[in-house]
């Protein structure tokens, strides 16, 4: 099967392009490379042995998708492309909604012509805004979203299920991810944000490293057992091989239409006790503050992940120490680098 992955070339994207490979898929990645470089496809061939198909073009950029789509086409999308920084997106909204859905549009309208009815979407927990009750399953109300990135997610999910609604060959499948981190067991790929990382993960392995000093923890006065805000962070390997299982799903029956889908552990993890694993599995310390709570943050957002087993057959098994272990060797290589 070929799978056009748009945004290919990032963090998630890479680790999806091995899993695609490993599996006897062909991707053709399609990615502009505005947060991404062509030597993390060069690390993917090192993995894999084998040299993945890149075409550097924008999503917005309707011919360059013609040109994809008529030379490779894919029978699937992999739709990952898009900007993807919460704060980023408060100061620049019309630049996240054109990026990130007018370019799904101009996807959609592409697949269209070609007559491809396939897609997987990443989309994000950030769709539920500030769950009421938890874990979060597929079916808690979304919507409530307090930026524009969450927004353009949430729009977007919309745009694809009244697609699905429209075509009656159309299967949509939304990956709402819940909090990807980790890297690839070789170290070679990973994600390596430019300038002071705004994530958790990123920001201990630069202070685990040596590079900053020290991590700001936002809150200690969140209703969860020690204060601190509570995630649901999963390995992106796993996450990775559940775009794979989606996309083998829409070759079972009852594919059809649009569903959304939690990729989580099901587990809430707080900052405090995501330090203490980081120091375990690197064997540094990581120095942290207690700061003021960061705007706009949730005490605690968790999946309900038994929908993504029933459905897909899917279920998050790397461990937090491998999250952690893995993590901490792509960034000694990374930094090994500059
Ligand atoms: P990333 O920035 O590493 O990858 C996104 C890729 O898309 C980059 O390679 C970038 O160059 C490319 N891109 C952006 N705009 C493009 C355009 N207009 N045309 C072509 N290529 C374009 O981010 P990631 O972490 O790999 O995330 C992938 C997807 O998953 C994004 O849509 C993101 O919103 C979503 N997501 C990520 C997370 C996370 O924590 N990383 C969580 C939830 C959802
Ligand atoms: N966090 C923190 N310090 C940081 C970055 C994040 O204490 O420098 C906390 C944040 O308040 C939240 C958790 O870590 O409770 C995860 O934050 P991240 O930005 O990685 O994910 P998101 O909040 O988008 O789920």
């Amino acid at each position: 099967m070929k799978v056009l992955i748009t945004g290919g070339a990032g963090y998630i994207g890479t680790h999806c392009l091995v899993e695609l490979m490993q599996a006897g898929l062909v991707p053709v990645v399609l990615d502009n490379l505005c947060n991404a470089s062509p030597d993390a496809l060069a690390r993917v061939e090192q993995i894999t042995g084998q040299q993945p198909i890149f075409i550097e073009g924008d999503i917005r950029d309707h011919r360059a998708l013609e040109l994809a789509f008529q030379a490779h086409r894919p029978s699937a999308v992999l739709h990952l492309a898009g900007l993807k920084s919460v704060g980023e997106s408060v100061d620049k909204p019309l630049e996240y909604y054109d990026n990130n859905v007018v370019g799904t549009l101009q996807l959609l309208r592409t697949m269209r012509e070609f007559d491809c009815h396939r897609m997987v979407f990443s989309s994000s927990a950030t769709v539920y805004g500030d769950p009421a009750t938890l874990p979060i399953a597929e079916d808690a109300p979304t919507g409530g979203t307090t930026n524009p990135y969450g927004t353009s997610k949430y729009v977007i999910e919309r745009i694809l299920q009244d697609w699905a609604a429209a075509d009656s060959e159309a299967q949509v499948i939304a990956l709402r991810y819940f909090n990807p981190v980790g890297a690839h067991a070789s170290g070679l790929i990973g994600e390596d944000p430019q300038g002071l990382p705004n994530n958790l993960m990123p920001f201990i392995q630069r202070v685990a490293s040596g590079s900053l000093e020290r991590l700001n923890i936002f809150g200690d006065d969140y209703d969860t057992p020690d204060g601190t805000g509570v995630r649901d962070y999963l390995h992106v390997v796993d996450l990775a091989q559940g775009h794979l299982a989606a996309l083998q799903r829409m070759e079972q029956p009852e594919a059809e239409g649009f569903h959304a889908v939690n990729l989580g552990t099901g587990n809430g993890i707080s900052v405090l006790q995501m330090v203490k694993a980081f120091e375990a599995a690197s064997g540094q310390a990581v120095p942290y503050s207690i700061a003021p709570r960061r705007p706009g943050d949730i005490a605690s957002c968790f999946a309900d992940a038994r929908h993504a087993q029933e459905f897909l057959g899917w279920q998050a098994r790397h461990t937090l120490e491998s999250m952690c272990s893995d993590a901490w060797r792509w960034q000694q290589f990374a930094e090994s680098r500059t």
